[in-house]
This record gives structure tokens, C-alpha cells and sequence, in this order.
């Protein structure tokens, strides 16, 4: 359960600047694929079409062999979860905003979430610039905590399918560390798309796909794509 599929996919924000030029790959169920390339490449555009916050120009993409224009768009956001660069926090305490990824998760479930993902002493806190009913002013947390909190949710969703762009970018070096084997914990036998921007930092994916200029410029292992430099 769980694979997605991209078949020659064109899309362009603007019709006069075309983003992807026919873009094919698949990310077999239980799999690893890695999207990596340089900034402006469409990697991100890549997880924003999963969703179907666009739609595309032509080609098309499928969810367990389905269209996804032909699945709704609850059972789209059911199957799936995304760690995205920058993390929307609702106006509610850390523990709500992780419980948000399965909402009749346990206490238990949840705090094990926030453990893993290290954010556990914040979670009985408001996010920055919220402020509580008896005045309380929210807590200013780094890239990194917020990350961390969307780490949580989908933690606790488990969602079939995994989307991470760029999870553990806005992370120190020692966190990240610790954030990535979270993460490869929830990855194991889950299907999951990983955006990147280094090759280094996708090691075990089963394959890894250099995106560049709309098209996959490469694709391979981490051993050979190094190999070919
Ligand atoms: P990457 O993730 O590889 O850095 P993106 O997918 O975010 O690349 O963006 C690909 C290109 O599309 C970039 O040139 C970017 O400026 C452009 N782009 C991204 N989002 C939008 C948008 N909402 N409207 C118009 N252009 C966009
Ligand atoms: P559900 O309530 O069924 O869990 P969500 O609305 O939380 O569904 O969406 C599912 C996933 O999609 C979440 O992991 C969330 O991070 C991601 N997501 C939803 N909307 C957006 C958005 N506008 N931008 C980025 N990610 C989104």
C-alpha cells in the first residue's frame, strides 16, 4: 500500500515558464526515492502537485495505481504526510498541534511523538505570538523546534506515505543527527518521497533522482551516482 507514481508530468505556474518538462519516476510501495537538485529545480513543486494544491499541464500522477484527480482530496491527505521547510503552527499548545497529525492518537502516543522528535518539554506551551486566555504570551521557538513539532504530527499520523522536504534543514548539526534516525524510524517499510538538496544526506534512499532544469538530469544509487561524480 502506498506507492505514487509520476508519468511524464509537465507543469508550469506560469504558462510562459514551464517548471517541469516531463517528469517520470516511481516510488515503489515501502520505498525510499530521494528528489535531489539545485534551488529552483521544482523539487518542492514536485510535493505541492502530490497534494493537488495544482494541477498539472499534462501527464499524470497516481496513488496506488489511481489518478489522484480521481480521489478525493480527504482520502489524499489521508494517505499522506508531509514534514514541509516551514512549519504553520495553529493557535493552540504544542501537544494540540502534534495530536493534530491523528487527533484520537493517546496522551501516550502523542508524548512518545514529542519525544522522539525532542520537542517534550514544550508541549504544554503556545507557539510565538499567540497568546493564552489568562494572557500568557507563546513561546518563541527557533526553525528548528517548529520542525521539530511537524515532526511530531507526522510521527503520530504514520500516514502511508511519506513526504520530507528538507525535514531536518532548519536543525543544528547534532539535532539533525538525532532528528534523521527519528525520521528514518517512521521511513522503515513506509513509502517516502525525500527532498534534498545534498547528496549526503540521502544515503540509504533506494534510488535518488537528480532533478535539474525540469527534467531528471540522473538517477541511481548513492554509490553510483558518486561514481560518476
Ligand atoms: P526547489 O524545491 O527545487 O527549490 P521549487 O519547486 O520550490 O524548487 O520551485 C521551482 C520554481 O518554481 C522556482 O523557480 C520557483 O521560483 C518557482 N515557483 C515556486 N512556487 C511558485 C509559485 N507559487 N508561483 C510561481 N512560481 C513559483
Ligand atoms: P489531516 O487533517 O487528514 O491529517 P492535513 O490537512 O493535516 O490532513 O494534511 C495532511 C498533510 O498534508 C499534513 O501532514 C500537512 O502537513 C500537509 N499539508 C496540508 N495542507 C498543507 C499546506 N497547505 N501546505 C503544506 N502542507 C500541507
Amino acid at each position: 500500500r502506498g506507492s505514487v507514481r509520476f508519468d511524464n508530468v509537465h507543469f508550469a505556474y506560469d504558462p510562459k515558464r514551464p517548471i517541469l518538462k516531463g517528469v517520470s519516476f516511481e516510488v515503489p510501495a515501502g520505498k525510499t526515492i530521494a528528489i535531489v537538485g539545485p534551488s529552483g529545480a521544482g523539487k518542492s513543486t514536485l510535493s505541492r502537485l502530490l497534494f493537488r494544491f495544482y494541477d498539472i499541464q499534462s501527464g499524470s500522477i497516481s496513488v496506488d495505481g489511481q489518478d489522484i484527480r480521481d480521489v478525493t482530496q480527504e482520502s489524499l491527505r489521508a494517505a499522506m504526510g508531509m514534514v514541509p521547510q516551514d512549519t504553520v503552527l495553529f493557535n493552540d499548545t504544542i501537544a494540540y498541534n502534534i495530536r493534530y497529525g491523528r487527533i484520537a492518537a493517546s496522551d501516550e502516543e502523542m508524548r512518545n511523538a514529542a519525544e522522539l522528535a525532542q520537542i517534550g518539554p514544550f508541549i504544554q506551551t503556545l507557539p510565538d505570538g499567540y497568546e493564552s486566555m489568562v494572557g500568557e504570551r507563546g513561546l518563541k521557538l527557533s526553525g528548528g523546534e517548529k520542525q521539530r513539532v511537524a515532526i511530531a504530527r507526522t510521527i503520530l499520523k504514520a500516514p502511508p506515505i511519506l513526504i520530507l522536504d528538507e525535514a531536518t534543514s532548519a536543525l543544528d548539526s547534532a539535532t539533525e543527527h538525532e532528528i534523521q534516525s527519528a525520521l528514518d524510524l517512521v521511513s522503515r517499510n513506509r513509502t517516502t518521497l525525500v527532498i534534498a538538496h545534498r547528496l549526503s544526506t540521502v544515503i540509504g534512499a533506494d534510488e535518488i533522482i537528480v532533478l535539474k532544469d525540469g527534467v531528471i538530469a540522473e538517477r541511481g544509487t548513492h554509490l553510483t551516482l558518486l561514481a560518476r561524480g
